[in-house]
C-alpha cells in the first residue's frame, strides 16, 4: 500500500490535474470525438446518458487533450444545460488502472454536479464549498452506480465474482484516487479542498446512498451545502 501511494507522488504529472469551472469554453483546446478506445467511449458516453436521465438534464461532453476536467454553463447544442470536458490523457491512464473506471465515473459525476449547480443558479460561499458539494454528489452517484452494477449484469465489465471485491477495494482506496486530487492552496480562489476533505466528501456521499438516501435531490439540495461546510470546517485546514 505504501509503495503504491509513493508511486503516485513520484509521478504527479500523470494524475488528474484539476476540475475547472469556467463561463465559456477555451477555444484553443482541441476537441476530440473519441478516446480511441471503444470500451472507454462506451463507459463515458454510456454513463453520461445515465446521468442525464437520472438528473433530467442535457449536456455536451467533449473529450479534450490533457488531464483536466472542466464544466461550464454554456452549450452549443439546443436545450442543453452545460458542457463538460474531460482530458483524454486522464481517461486513458485511469481506464487501465485498478479501480480507475470507478474513478472516471466519479469524475464525470463531479462535473455533472457542477452542471446541476449552474442550472439551479446555486450560490456558494467559496470555490472550495462548491467543489466539496460536487464531491459529495460524486460519492452519492458512485454508491448508486455500484448498486446498479451489482443488479445489472449487462453493464458489468467484470465477472460477478470479481465485482464485489473490486468495489470494496476501490472504497478502501479512495485516498489514492480522490484524496490525491486534493490541494493545499488554502488561500487561492481556486482551492478545491485538501486531501482529507475531498476524501471525506466522497466517503460521505457513498455512505449517504448506502444508508438509504437514494433520492439524489435530498443529498444535493437539502443537505449538500451544509454537509460541505461541515466537512470543510472539520478537515480543511
Ligand atoms: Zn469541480
Amino acid at each position: 500500500m505504501k509503495l503504491i501511494f509513493i508511486s503516485f507522488l513520484l509521478f504527479p504529472c500523470i494524475t488528474y490535474s484539476q476540475c475547472n469551472i469556467q463561463n465559456s469554453p477555451n477555444s484553443s483546446v482541441r476537441h476530440l470525438s473519441t478516446t480511441n478506445n471503444s470500451q472507454l467511449d462506451n463507459l463515458i458516453f454510456g454513463e453520461k446518458t445515465e446521468l442525464e436521465s437520472l438528473l433530467m438534464l442535457k449536456t455536451k461532453l467533449n473529450i479534450a487533450k490533457g488531464t483536466n476536467g472542466l464544466a461550464y454553463p454554456s452549450c452549443s447544442l439546443n436545450n442543453c444545460n452545460g458542457t463538460i470536458e474531460l482530458g483524454v490523457d486522464l481517461l486513458n491512464l485511469e481506464y487501465n488502472r485498478r479501480g480507475g473506471k470507478y474513478f472516471i465515473v466519479g469524475i464525470l459525476a463531479h462535473e455533472f454536479a457542477h452542471i446541476i449547480q449552474f442550472k439551479n443558479n446555486m450560490i456558494f460561499e467559496s470555490t472550495v464549498q462548491q467543489e466539496i458539494h460536487a464531491d459529495i454528489f460524486a460519492g452519492w452517484y458512485l454508491g448508486y452506480y455500484f448498486d446498479q452494477l451489482i443488479g445489472n449484469s449487462p453493464k458489468r465489465f467484470l465477472p460477478a465474482s470479481d465485482l464485489m471485491s473490486s468495489i470494496k477495494n476501490f472504497k478502501n482506496n479512495l485516498k489514492i484516487s480522490f484524496g490525491q486530487i486534493g490541494d493545499t492552496q488554502y488561500y487561492s480562489v481556486n482551492h478545491h479542498g485538501n486531501y482529507t476533505t475531498r476524501l471525506m466528501a466522497l466517503h460521505h456521499g457513498i455512505d449517504s446512498y448506502d444508508r438509504g438516501f437514494t433520492n439524489w435531490r435530498e443529498v444535493f439540495f437539502r443537505w449538500g451545502k451544509n454537509d460541505a461546510t461541515h466537512l470543510i470546517n472539520k478537515w480543511n485546514h
